[in-house]
């Protein structure tokens, strides 16, 4: 699993700036995914197992979920929409929830203890995976 992410084909990149990427480590779970969907096609993993989107993430998916132009890797019949998480222990009771992208990423660059999951959804079959992580830059200035 420690392979090189060596990505010839390239991966679709999601539709927000480089500017705030930059100030954000950036964890990146493509390889994962592919893993898990080369799994599936292998029929080494239920395709049902893997379209188990919680309720609750579904719901976001259809209101507040961003859209991409990347098909579904598993149907194939819808677009992706990507959902910000945000968690951190000076968020209270805003720990946990649903952002957009933007906001989610400004809130992780503006406080190093906080995360942003970025999460991937098809709003088709419920398909549902971690895309990426940001976590804000801890600055010397403290
Ligand atoms: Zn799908």
């Amino acid at each position: 699993m420690q392979r090189k992410p060596s990505d010839p084909q390239g991966a679709p990149r999601p539709a927000f700036g480089r500017s705030k990427r930059s100030q954000l480590n950036v964890i990146d779970y493509t390889l994962a995914k592919r893993a898990l969907l080369r799994d599936a096609q292998a029929g080494l993993q239920s395709v049902n197992e893997l379209c188990d989107a919680h309720p609750e993430l579904m719901r976001a998916a259809k209101y507040v979920g961003e859209p991409t132009r990347s098909d579904c890797p598993v149907c194939k019949k819808d677009k992706l929409v990507l959902l910000a998480y945000v968690y951190g222990d000076r968020l209270k009771q805003e720990n946990g929830r649903v952002w957009s992208i933007d906001t989610g990423m400004r809130m992780a660059a503006a406080d190093p203890d906080t995360c942003c999951y970025v999460v991937e959804v098809c709003r088709s079959c419920q398909w549902n995976h971690l895309r990426e992580a940001f976590t804000g830059r801890h600055t010397a200035t403290g």
